[in-house]
């Protein structure tokens, strides 16, 4: 397979500038790191002034109305810059391109020069020079694959690795198998030497990212280690039934080294017992995030969520039966098409029954082009959502305290982000954001963490030397 950063280094006949501005979630953020390494190995350089560069870079996100609004608003921007500097290129991808079945949303960023989904990315450098030929001293050619391209990583001891793309299982609310096409799932050999070269390079934390990640089967499955417990020959109908994911996960816990291991997100219609077992393997953080989006079973279904609320329940239960301790996280969508208050108080319930450690909480909102925007009205009064929307915040707000307060006196082990004023804070492996005082030298390590005080949003302890 061609790697462009190879083919394109240096291609320019004089420094060029990009700025790259990303939206959404971290599936976007890492197709920025690979369009900002792509960039780079033109010989481009990165400048954090949009005003500044030669080529501006919007990756879009459709899940949400204002990350498009915000595009636009870069728009006008761009048309205003593009009477003092002609020459300056506006790329748009991500989400928006994506969806855009009908080209009307293209119609809304009229200064885009280039418009594409995000899965084209390796067609870059051709289109640029096609766009600005004497940018370049080399024609390109050949691209290879979206996922062939390395990221260029703001921080070396946090890796994202992509490991599937797209979505097959069109939730009637969700834009994102429009926007990122079907699911396609890269081969466990390259993930494997992403992952190994990562680490190598002082990565501590890897984050597995696909949109329904424990849906995960190799097209190469001849790679796994023959000795592999959690993959077991299987049958026809049993390969159905069970993904690879947890298989993927005992190799990836059997690279040498000091990191943990993230991901997100998975669907808990996939979640076999392989995978939480999988949960348990040493290098796994403590700490599962599993969308429900609803806890009523008429509202799942118009959802098309495959799942009960009996099954979602019963598969936590059995997941904190196998490993004590674990922190689950979930998303939740309230006032979604015709759901009525009983039907939310459902939710409510299932959430009481889980007790989460943290959710993400969603009020609807329709996104065109998705079944849910064709089918159903988007029937419940914005108060009304708000109003649901406060209860679970107060519910989950309630719980987050009761659940840190079990923290103390316990030790944790922090992966350090940020040194400030003496204070260092990082996440725990149960991702609960922990405080302490020590020095600029932790940032990217993993320190031992006695705590001593909980609050709702924030654990605060002293460092325990090993
Ligand atoms: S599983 Fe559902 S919510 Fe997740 S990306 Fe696919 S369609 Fe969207």
């Amino acid at each position: 397979m061609l790697n462009p950063l190879k083919t394109f280094k240096m291609a320019l006949n004089m420094t060029k500038k990009y700025h790259i501005v990303t939206f959404g979630c971290q599936m976007n953020k890492n197709d920025s790191e690979r369009a900002g390494a792509l960039l780079t190995s033109l010989g481009m350089k990165e400048t954090t002034v949009l005003e500044k560069a030669d080529l501006v870079l919007v990756n879009t996100c459709s899940v949400r109305q204002m990350a498009e609004d915000r595009t636009s608003g870069i728009n006008r921007k761009i048309l205003k810059l593009k009477n003092q500097k002609p020459e300056l290129v506006f790329a748009v991808t991500g989400c928006m391109p994506g969806r855009d079945q009908d080209g009307r949303l293209r119609k809304k960023i009229p200064s885009a020069d280039l418009f594409f989904p995000i899965i084209d990315l390796p067609r870059l450098p051709v289109w640029l020079r096609e766009l600005r030929p004497g940018w370049f001293k080399i024609n390109f050619e050949e691209v290879g694959e979206y996922w062939n391209i390395d990221p260029k990583r703001d921080l070396d001891y946090k890796a994202s690795i992509t490991i599937q793309i797209g979505c097959n299982n069109f939730c009637s609310y969700c834009v994102v198998p429009y926007a990122r096409g079907r699911e396609k799932n890269r081969p466990i050999k390259e993930i494997l030497v992403e992952i190994k070269k990562a680490v190598k390079n002082g990565t501590k934390e890897i984050t597995l990212l696909g949109q329904v990640v424990n849906n995960y089967r190799a097209p190469d499955p001849e790679n796994y280690n023959k000795k592999n417990p959690f993959y077991p020959p299987l049958s026809k109908t049993e390969k159905l039934k069970y993904s690879d994911f947890g298989a993927l996960l005992w190799e990836i816990n059997n690279i040498p080294g000091d990191f943990r291991i993230f991901y997100t997100a998975p669907d808990p219609q996939y979640f076999d017992d392989y995978q939480i077992k999988a949960l348990s393997l040493p290098k796994m953080v403590n700490y599962l995030h599993l969308p429900v989006q609803a806890g009523d079973d008429e509202i799942l279904k118009k959802m098309n969520r495959k799942y009960t609320r009996e099954e979602f329940i019963n598969l936590v239960k059995k997941i904190r039966a196998e490993v004590p301790g674990i922190a689950i996280g979930t998303d939740i969508i309230v006032g979604f098409c015709s759901e009525n208050k009983k039907q939310f108080e459902q939710t409510v319930d299932l959430y009481k029954q889980c007790d989460f450690d943290i959710a993400y909480l969603a009020m609807y909102s329709q996104r065109s082009g998705t079944v849910a925007a064709k089918i159903y009205k988007d029937d419940v009064e914005i108060t009304e959502k708000k109003r649901r929307w406060r209860v679970l915040q107060d519910l989950m707000e309630e719980i987050v305290l009761r659940k840190n307060q079990k923290y103390l006196g316990q030790t944790v082990e922090v992966l350090v982000d940020e040194f400030k004023d003496g204070v260092c804070t990082g996440n725990s492996n149960e991702m609960k954001m922990v405080q302490f005082l020590g020095n600029k030298k932790m940032i990217g390590q993993f320190v031992k963490v006695k705590i001593n005080f909980a609050e709702k949003w924030i654990l605060k302890g002293e460092r325990i030397l090993d």
